[in-house]
């Protein structure tokens, strides 16, 4: 794979991405639901390296020949893998589709020790980004989101990630049970200090089926009421903004030039393929979009894989409408905000004037001349709503 130190350029096209999974975390933080998983016996990795080429096979004859403009190896915990397990499920890719020098190719990783310890082998695999998740600087509140790493192993990490690799983020998780506006902003400023050029920054959210949903249910967590949460958010944007870091996106803040590749896909509405277990993929085939999604047990993704090449438990077509949908979803998270010609190519008609008008007029969204339109800070708070709004 590419070694190369210089990333090539956003283009200001979708792109075509490619996503990884590795479902397997060391222990599991109480407010996550993605689809990660403890074991407690040792994974046997060359098994899922196997089923992974064997997968990326199966979607290389369902995406035909394209050229990728970034990798993504996501989890879980994908710095759990060996870097000769990185390296193996790169080259598979590089042998199915075209990969030019110089793509972004991101992996997630944890800071612990062990775990940066591997990133020497990750570079050489021909990783050129890492996304960790720092979540908190202060230990207290990492012991709250029940990580295993504390803020000495995050800063030993991010000073090593800085070395080794040509790009760098971290993930940070704000609006926390008492966390006051001055406590976050004096955190996210040191975290702008130890950034190299793109932080992704979200909020605490409860999430269904989790332990912290039956804490906040009864009462043993309090967040932040939806005021006090709109001001962290806005206190975000300007502590950001101002350093040079604006937001890109409505949780992911970069120094121009140096947003995400991979998630700019996902923003855009290009295509991706998602390999491993629990994977979701978008991808052209035939002049229809499939909506793909992969089983999410990782020995059941592992069997079926066996058997029948693939682990896909969804292909849906997804109806024009619903494509048009989907795009105004993802394009209104962005600051650059949706191409109007590309959504009315797919949706074949034009958003309807009077809503539009309405949410100009309320502040909500903006135009960016003829050709984009998008939320503005405020409707960024309610963006749900704006979407749903124009959609109907
Ligand atoms: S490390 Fe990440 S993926 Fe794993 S349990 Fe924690 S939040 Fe979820």
């Amino acid at each position: 794979m590419t070694k190369e130190a210089t990333l090539l350029p956003d283009t200001g096209e979708p792109g075509f991405g490619i996503y990884l999974h590795w479902p397997f975390c060391a222990a599991k933080c109480p407010y996550c639901d993605f689809n990660s998983h403890v074991r407690h016996v040792a994974i046997d990795q060359e098994a899922y390296v196997a089923a992974f080429l064997r997968e990326i096979t199966t979607m290389r004859t369902l995406s035909g020949a394209r050229t990728v403009t970034s990798i993504f190896i996501g989890g879980g915990t994908p710095s759990l893998m060996k870097p000769e397990t990185v390296d193996a499920i790169l080259n598979g890719v590089a042998r199915h589709w075209h990969v030019p020098d110089g793509i972004e190719i991101t992996l997630e990783a944890n800071p612990s020790s062990v775990e940066a310890e591997r990133f020497r082998g990750y570079r050489s695999a021909g990783v050129n980004r890492v996304s960790m998740g720092v979540q908190a600087l202060n230990d207290r509140d990492l012991k709250f989101l029940g990580r295993l790493h504390d803020v000495a192993d995050a800063m030993k990490a991010i000073r090593l990630a800085r070395d080794i690799f040509p790009r760098m983020s971290f993930d940070l998780i704000y609006a926390r049970p008492g966390q006051t506006q001055d406590e976050w902003a004096r955190e996210l400023r040191q975290a702008i200090d130890l950034a190299v050029d793109h932080l992704s920054l979200y909020q605490l959210t409860i999430e269904e089926g989790t332990p912290f949903f039956g804490l906040h249910r009864n009462g043993k967590i309090n967040l932040p009421d939806a005021d006090t949460a709109a001001e962290l958010y806005e206190l975000t944007q300007d502590v950001t903004e101002a350093a040079g870091m604006p937001a890109y996106e409505v949780s992911n803040h970069a120094v121009p030039g140096a947003e995400s590749r991979h998630n700019l896909t996902y923003w855009r509405y290009g295509d991706y393929a998602g390999i491993g277990p629990g994977a979701h993929g978008r991808l052209t085939s035939a002049g229809r979009k499939l909506a793909t999604a992969t089983e999410r047990n990782p020995e059941a993704w592992l069997a079926m894989v066996s058997e029948q090449g693939h682990g896909m438990v969804e292909q849906d077509l997804l109806e024009r409408e619903e494509q048009a949908d989907e795009m105004l979803l993802m394009g209104l998270r962005l600051r650059e905000g949706l191409d109007l010609a590309r959504w009315r190519a797919l949706s074949g008609r034009d958003l309807d004037p009077d809503r539009e008008q309405f949410l100009l007029d309320q502040g909500f969204i903006e135009r960016l001349g003829n050709s984009r339109l998008r939320c503005t800070q405020s409707g960024m708070l309610i963006l749900d709503a704006v979407v749903a709004d124009l959609a109907a």
